[in-house]
């Protein structure tokens, strides 16, 4: 049987089969001889040992089409930031420290603002225009009045999607209102992972519909972009990507060089003040860690 892991707790897999529930697993499958661990997100095949007690014993690992290490998950097909548009202020040094991280491990962002109960058009005017040149696609939306919460979940639909944001900007909300009928599973889900006595929080995969996964990952303050250099930083930003070419210098990193396209667009307009302001914050930080 095919399912997929949903949760790891120390040596338990919560595996996710469409037809038919949740399978408790151990892994002794031929595969340890490959040295492969199975992860959240893995497409596995099970043997069931109990249909009863809804046990079972993982044989194989399908062949991943990625894996990230932060969040550890595999088989992503793209990420969904949740900000709000207040309560809290939206953190956009966060903002671009997390689209920096997925660029870096070519993971799709969506970019959500929750909350636009609470927001007005001006602000979210604002919003467009610090990323509409990012190729990243924005939504707006309120799971308090449920505002744009069908385009979301359109975008959603079908694939698998790790889910970050800090905390208080809605998260739990928005995922329980895109879960629609599926509340009975997770409650499922919940009774099996209470048996344990592992209270620490997880990462877990939660099922929307028969095809869409979404990860909800244990809420961030800070990110630390560790192992990567300065240099390569912007190539993580595709909005600067047409004004390089002004650049005088080959391999302009745009912070202190003279005649500089991307400071240029800056100066213009054409790149938001903000979002250069957090790269060069970001670039000196990359370059202050190298010392150590
Ligand atoms: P999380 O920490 O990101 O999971 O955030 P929660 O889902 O726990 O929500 C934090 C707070 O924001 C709660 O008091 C929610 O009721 C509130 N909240 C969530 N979504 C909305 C929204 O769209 N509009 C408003 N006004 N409040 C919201
Ligand atoms: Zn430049």
């Amino acid at each position: 049987m095919k399912g997929k892991i949903i949760k790891g707790i120390s040596g338990f897999y919560y595996v996710h089969v469409v037809e038919s529930g949740i399978y408790e697993c151990k892994a002794k499958g031929i595969f340890r001889n490959r040295n492969m661990k199975p992860m959240v997100g893995d497409n596995v095949e099970i043997e069931v040992l109990s249909q009863e007690d809804m046990l079972g014993n993982i044989e194989d690992i399908l062949p991943r089409s990625n894996s990230l290490i932060r969040p550890a998950v595999a088989n992503v097909d793209q990420a969904l930031i949740i900000f709000a548009f207040k309560d809290p202020e939206p953190n956009y040094q966060l903002l671009d420290r997390f689209l920096v991280q997925m660029r870096r491990q070519d993971i799709p962002v969506l970019i959500c603002f929750n909350k636009s109960d609470l927001g007005n058009p001006e602000q979210q005017a604002v919003i467009e225009s610090i990323y509409d040149k990012s190729m990243t696609q924005l939504f707006f939306v309120s799971a308090k009045s449920e505002e744009g919460l069908d385009l979301l979940f359109s975008a959603l639909s079908g694939k698998t999607t790790t889910v970050a944001g800090p905390s208080g900007v809605g998260k739990s909300s928005l995922i329980n209102r895109l879960q629609k009928d599926v509340h009975m599973e997770t409650g499922v889900l919940s009774e099996k992972i209470k048996r344990g006595k592992h209270t620490t929080r997880h990462s877990q995969l939660i099922s929307l519909d028969f095809q869409s996964y979404i990860l909800d990952t244990p809420g961030f303050s800070t990110l630390e972009l560790d192992g990567m250099e300065a240099a390569n930083l912007k190539e993580c930003y595709p909005d600067f990507e047409q004004f390089e070419p002004y650049c005088k210098f080959g391999g302009c990193n745009h912070v202190g060089e003279r005649d500089c396209g991307v400071k240029d667009a800056v100066e213009s307009g054409e790149l938001s003040k903000g979002r250069y302001d957090n790269y060069c914050y970001l670039y000196e930080e990359l370059k202050q860690n190298r010392k150590y």
